[in-house]
């Protein structure tokens, strides 16, 4: 049993199946509309039904108040389709998107490493090759884990059916702590991918700054190996990478390498806490810090793209504004958990809300 959407302004028009959630089926069908947490919390993926019912499962009355529900709304998230429906939503044209449909993936656990002592690198080997432009994530589950997490995929596109993902331990976490604990060599793991719009806008020809901070350096390492290793890009290219300590800092010898290699290529690591044993002699402070120092506080004229933990993130873009790099030439990826997923998805700080 299933039911007809159709999607406006586009007029695209596919099938939702019984018990699919509207944003679920639309990314099937390689059809992008906005969304952050998934989960009914953040409100990124409301939408205006104009024709027909839906039923809104299991959306948070903050995120969807009672007023926004008579009034037609409903978060795409987590609503399922009555009967046939139209459905308006906001939909930004984006040029260097690949409209790759979401599809799920078989696959099985690879290797593991200690990246760092809070940060596990997990190499999965899927079933089926997967298509995915440098950036994007994935949603990640295994038998018995109640609904699936994100993670991006740290390895450029290519080496189609190897991914790799970094994984920081949260605190009381569930998934990550069973992969930090208990996961093995040879599990059974599903992927569902690929997700999101966190991928580098390649027509426009601005210098690019990449700034992360811990586990958030997975995004721009596939993002940089694809721009130098695949495409051959000759633009300037910096990453400016914020860690606590020398033992959370991780890959750093590869991109160390790459700053050798690649003279269009400036790696920046920062250490907020280092410790004197370390001897190190590289930025000290926070990625925005560091970001600040480099640029001579002035970031005119760039593309930022900004990945990690979501107070990184809101520091990172007020450092940049004050720069005078304005939302149109910035992207976030924030790592959001269950935890912060409520919060707002979007910057404050930006107006397109
Ligand atoms: C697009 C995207 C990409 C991401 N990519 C990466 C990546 O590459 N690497 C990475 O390390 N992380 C990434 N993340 C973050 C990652 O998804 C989370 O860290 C992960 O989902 C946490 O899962 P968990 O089960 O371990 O913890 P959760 O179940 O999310 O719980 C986290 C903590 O919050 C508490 N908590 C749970 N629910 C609530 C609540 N409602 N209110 C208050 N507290 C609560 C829990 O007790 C626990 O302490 C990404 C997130 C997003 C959205």
């Amino acid at each position: 049993m299933s039911h007809t959407v159709t999607i406006e302004p586009l007029g695209a028009r596919f099938e939702v199946a019984e018990g699919q959630t509207l944003l679920d089926a639309a990314l099937r069908h390689g059809i992008y509309l906005p969304h952050a947490c998934g989960h009914g919390l953040c409100g990124t993926c409301k939408v205006q039904v104009l024709e027909g019912e839906v039923e809104h499962g299991d959306a948070s009355p903050f995120a969807l108040m009672d007023m926004e529900r008579d009034e037609g709304r409903c978060l795409a998230c987590c609503a399922t389709l009555l009967g046939d429906a139209v459905v308006e939503a906001d939909i930004d044209e984006e040029p260097d998107q690949r409209p790759i449909p979401l599809q799920d993936f078989g696959g099985r656990i690879a290797a593991l490493e200690d990246l760092t002592p809070t940060i596990k690198g997990v190499t999965i080997t899927l079933d089926d090759g997967i298509d995915f432009q440098a950036g994007q994530y994935v949603n990640l589950s295994w038998p018995g884990l109640a609904h699936p997490r994100a993670f991006s995929l740290a390895n450029p596109p290519g080496e189609a059916k190897l991914i790799e993902l970094n994984i920081r331990r949260v605190p009381g976490g569930e998934a990550t702590g069973h992969v930090h604990e208990r996961l093995r060599v040879g599990d059974r793991v599903t992927v569902s991918g690929p997700l999101g719009r966190f991928f580098v806008r390649k027509s426009d020809p601005k210098p690019l700054i990449f700034i992360a901070g811990g586990s958030g350096l997975s995004s721009p390492r596939s993002m940089i190996l694809d721009l130098l290793e695949t495409d051959g890009d000759t633009r300037p290219i910096t990453l400016i990478y914020g860690a606590r300590s020398r033992s959370e800092l991780y890959y750093h010898r590869d991109f160390v390498e790459l700053a050798e290699r690649y003279g269009n290529f400036r790696y920046v690591p920062a250490l907020s806490e280092p410790t004197p044993d370390c001897a190190w002699e590289g930025a000290t402070g926070f990625a925005n810090d560091a970001a600040r120092t480099h640029f001579d506080g002035d970031f005119r004229n760039h593309k930022a793209y900004l990945c990690g933990p979501p107070p990184m993130i809101e520091s990172c873009i007020r450092t940049l504004m004050k720069g005078r790099l304005f939302e149109k030439d910035i992207y976030t990826e924030k790592f959001l958990s269950a935890a912060d997923a409520s919060q707002q998805a979007r910057s404050p700080l930006f107006k397109n809300l």
